[in-house]
């Protein structure tokens, strides 16, 4: 496998590729903080050139470490992108974006969000190493709900081959988090429009158990439901 960087000292780099030209202030760069957000997603947009176009994709990913895994058929563009960047890996964004609030201002041009954003610039590599693959295939289900992947079939060699395992280390990498809810202009405070914040949570509903399913959800899933409700 090959070994996970360590962002040392613990923060990752200030680049121009991660610095925005605007609210410089909102943006962390410190590991505990880029980790945290990526914990608490569900999604990922992984961005790349295909064939000369600007393709984005939605995906699950998981993160080891400074280290993230994404998966995709092995006959996508995203797979054979990677492909034919050969060992440079092949260059891409990955966001992920937590949406904490609705902003409602007065003014329309004021209305905003609150959220946690994490974008990470770099080269995507397939994962060939058994080892990796195994990891990397436990940290995407484990991310989705920890404890799932031993309550799970294991990856077949057959499925590996037809799915592709891919990783992004994390070092061109920031988080952006806006979270002082509503700003606006002094003159607009008293205008007549209902203003304010409105929280937004990502919650579970009640789960459908699939035909054949006898048994209760076991505890790490209860555990789960129970901190998403
Ligand atoms: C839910 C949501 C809605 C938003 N809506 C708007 C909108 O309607 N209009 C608007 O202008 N902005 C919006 N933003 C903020 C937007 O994501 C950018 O942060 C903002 O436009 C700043 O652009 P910039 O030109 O300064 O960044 P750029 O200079 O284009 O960014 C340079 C680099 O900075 C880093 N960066 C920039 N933004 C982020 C981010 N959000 N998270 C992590 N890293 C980042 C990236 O590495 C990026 O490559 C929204 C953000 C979220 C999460």
């Amino acid at each position: 496998m090959t070994a996970v960087p360590d962002p040392s000292p613990p923060a990752y780099d200030r680049s121009p590729a991660t610095t925005p030209t605007r609210y410089r202030d909102r943006m962390r760069y410190d590991a505990d903080t880029v980790h945290a957000v990526l914990d608490d997603a569900f999604l990922a947009h992984v961005s790349f050139v295909a064939s000369g176009q600007p393709q984005i994709l939605p995906l699950i990913f998981g993160r080891h470490a400074s280290r993230l895994y994404v998966h995709a058929s092995s006959g996508s563009h995203l797979a054979l992108a990677v492909r034919d960047a050969g060992d440079a890996g092949l260059p891409v964004s990955l966001a992920v974006t937590i949406a904490d609030s609705v902003v409602l201002a007065r003014s329309a041009m004021h209305h905003s969000m609150d959220f946690r954003c994490v974008v990470a610039h770099g080269p995507l590599r397939r994962v060939t190493d058994p080892d990796e693959v195994a990891l990397g295939w436990r940290t995407m289900i484990d991310h989705l709900i920890p404890g799932r992947y031993a309550d799970s079939r294991p990856p077949a060699p057959r499925e590996t081959a037809q799915t592709g395992l891919f990783a992004l280390d994390l070092v061109e990498a920031a988080a952006k988090i806006r979270s002082h809810g509503l700003s606006e202009d002094e003159a607009d405070r008293t205008l007549d429009h209902w203003a304010g914040v409105i929280p937004l949570r990502t919650t579970a509903g009640t789960p459908r158990p699939d035909n054949g399913v006898t048994t209760e959800p076991p505890t790490y899933l209860t555990h789960w439901l129970g901190t998403h409700s």
